[in-house]
């Protein structure tokens, strides 16, 4: 996403402040945090909450709960207590159909084919998106309290894994919930802001974050001010709960316990997660069940842990190859996540990657911070000087080519700053001037795609169609801001221009126009062939017409020169009203039919470059 800029030393009056919170949309936690007094913190609701759990209530008469309240409903009504749905955001039922948290999920989820998944619950079916902004509402709600005005804007931030239509969605989320989004930031890089690596010049981070019920590993480059993700890996199974599940069945079976009902089994793993939490600081605790008490050390907890730890580190080392880099080459190690509080997970960590992780910040937090810095930086409380974190490019940038087609030169999602070049060349003989037409969008027309600026290359050097290079360079700066500029290689003449893609391009044009470029994707394939075919043709009747008009006579009997023209016409025609496939069997056919006039003109041209030299000159 690009992102607009406030002027450089327009730092607003205190008293102008704009208030700009980050929040951290989590499975099973979220937070709201902002920026007071210069430093990013997280806000509490009315009894001194931080986290809020990521859990929505549908009860009777229209009454919603979100969170701690709706939490309390869990066990009693769990059809209309819809927990994690961030898991469904985006996806559809045969998505997410297999995995095992979302079979384990009680409440009761609609197949809507390629339609992003429903819950079924009192209140009618409801979208993952609809339960998301709940969430969302809750936090902006708690926010305008404890600031005291309305929010300017908001920065959410998403896994670095998520896709477009999560993303999409989770923005959808935001909207309803009456909230504008300055952005969406990857969790990882928002962890990484928060510990404020984003002021360094060049470093590689890792993300290791260990939640609830899931692992996820980012690997991270930070180059001038510009984070890209190199890799994500990770476990969607692979948390908290198994360390209480761990501790649950080591406890059963130190007692040889033969049986739990469900009560006792919610319970046992209840006092399994006390225990657990309590040995991040203590040396050992009582876990006790009805009138079964054991103590467990934290040396004997590190070993039931430890191969889940080992499944982290694979996933780790996964990650780093993906990302082409040795355990070495990272230079900050950001603990993210409740479950990294554990002590065994911080040696372990420490120890694979040779370095000590960052852990000062409260790992249930820090991704929240980040947000509300990049938040608070993106509605100008900060000063200019500060770089903006931008990643990547909303949109691709192409160029119109012959036929009204696009030729895309820098991809969407490609990370900014970014230069790239591509070569062009002259459609006509003696082509002298040419037309940059700049476009913005993924379909393959120009005709459906934005168009951002058209200039002039002029002082190409007079040369047969297709013999001249002409080098087309687009850079877009940290800024956004794009150049393009066009060559010709042999004169050096030079044009160029400087367009804004991100300007008067909302995120609903964005998220409309990607739309359309899916679904006509298929249509776009067909016209982009029939187009080319189309321009073929032409490119070949033309050459062939100011042949015949030279040499056709003199070369050609007369029933030779009525037959290609027959065949011409009929391509012409062809040209006009064919499909892709009729225009090329044609081309073939016109191809073929002009063969021997071609050889004929090629022996005179011969002929009369060798004319008059000596052979010792050739
Ligand atoms: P998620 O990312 O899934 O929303 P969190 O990052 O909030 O989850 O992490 C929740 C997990 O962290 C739970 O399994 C919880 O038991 C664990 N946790 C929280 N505090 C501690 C602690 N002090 N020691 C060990 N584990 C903890
Ligand atoms: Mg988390």
């Amino acid at each position: 996403m690009l992102m607009q800029i406030s002027e450089p030393g327009q730092t607003p009056e205190p008293h102008q402040r704009k208030l700009a919170v980050g929040i951290d949309l989590g499975t099973t936690n979220s937070l709201v945090a902002t920026v007071r007094n210069g430093s990013a913190q997280t806000l509490a609701d009315i009894d001194g909450n931080h986290l809020l759990p990521s859990v929505v209530y549908y009860g009777e008469n229209a009454r919603i709960d979100v969170g701690e309240q709706a939490l309390t409903q869990a066990s009693g009504d769990p059809r209309n207590t819809l927990l994690s749905v961030k898991r469904l955001m985006g996806r559809s039922y045969t998505d997410v159909a297999g995995e095992e948290s979302v079979i384990k999920s009680p409440y009761e989820l609609l197949d809507l084919g390629q339609d992003m998944v429903k819950v079924r619950t009192r209140a009618g079916d409801l979208s993952p998106v609809q339960v998301s902004s709940e969430i969302l509402k809750s936090l902006g709600q708690r926010a305008e309290e404890s600031l005291g005005g309305e929010l300017t804007g908001v920065v959410i931030t998403v896994p670095a894994y998520f896709d477009d239509a999560q993303r999409q969605a989770t923005k959808d989320a935001a909207k309803i919930a009456g909230l504008n989004v300055l952005r969406l930031l990857n969790e990882p890089t928002a962890a990484a802001v928060a510990y404020g690596l984003d002021q360094q010049d060049e470093v590689a981070i890792a993300v290791f974050d260990l939640g609830g019920g899931t692992f996820d590993v980012s690997v991270l480059q930070l180059t001038k001010g510009v984070f890209e993700v190199l890799s994500t890996g990770g476990d969607s199974a692979l948390g908290g709960d198994d360390f209480d599940h761990a501790l649950a069945q080591w406890f059963v079976a130190e007692n040889k316990i033969v049986s739990l009902d469900m009560f006792q089994q919610r319970n046992l793993l209840t006092a399994a997660r006390q225990a657990k939490e309590a040995l991040s600081s203590e040396a050992e605790v009582q876990i006790g069940l009805g009138d079964v008490s054991l103590t467990l050390s934290r040396h004997q907890f590190n070993d039931l842990v430890d191969p889940l730890i080992d499944k982290a580190i694979r996933a780790c080392k996964r990650a780093l190859r993906d990302a082409k880099l040795r355990n070495d080459d990272i230079h900050n190690v950001v603990m993210v996540g409740g479950s990294t509080r554990v002590p065994r997970v911080r040696e372990r960590v420490a120890e694979w990657f040779g370095r000590e992780p960052l852990v000062d910040l409260d790992p249930d937090k820090v991704v929240a911070l980040g947000a509300a810095l990049q938040a608070d930086q993106l509605v100008g409380n900060r000063s200019g000087d500060e770089m903006l974190l931008l990643d990547v490019i909303p949109l691709s940038l192409g160029l119109e080519t012959m036929g009204g087609l696009t030729e895309k030169v820098i991809h969407r999602n490609t990370t900014i700053p970014v230069a790239m070049a591509q070569e062009f060349t002259t459609f006509k003989d003696g082509q002298t001037g040419m037309t940059i037409h700049v476009v913005q969008g993924e379909r393959e027309l120009v005709e459906d795609c934005r168009s951002l600026a058209r200039f002039e290359l002029q002082g190409i050097p007079p040369m047969v169609a297709g013999a001249a290079r002409i080098k087309v360079t687009f850079q877009v700066d940290a800024d956004g801001l794009l150049r393009v500029r066009a060559r010709e290689e042999s004169t050096g003449s030079e044009s160029r221009i400087e367009v804004k893609p991100a300007y008067g391009l909302s995120d609903t044009d964005i998220a409309d126009m990607l739309q359309q470029s899916w679904a006509s994707a298929l249509d776009d394939k067909e016209a982009r062939a029939l187009r080319e075919q189309q321009v073929e043709a032409e490119a070949l009747l033309q050459a062939l017409s100011a042949a015949m008009l030279k040499d056709g006579e003199a070369m050609l009997s007369e029933s030779e020169q009525a037959e290609l023209l027959a065949k011409m016409e009929a391509l012409h025609h062809e040209r006009e009203q064919g499909t892709a496939a009729s225009i090329a069997r044609h081309i073939e056919i016109v191809g073929k039919g002009s063969e021997v006039f071609a050889e004929r003109r090629m022996d005179a041209s011969i002929n009369q470059a060798l004319a008059g030299r000596r052979v010792d000159e050739i």
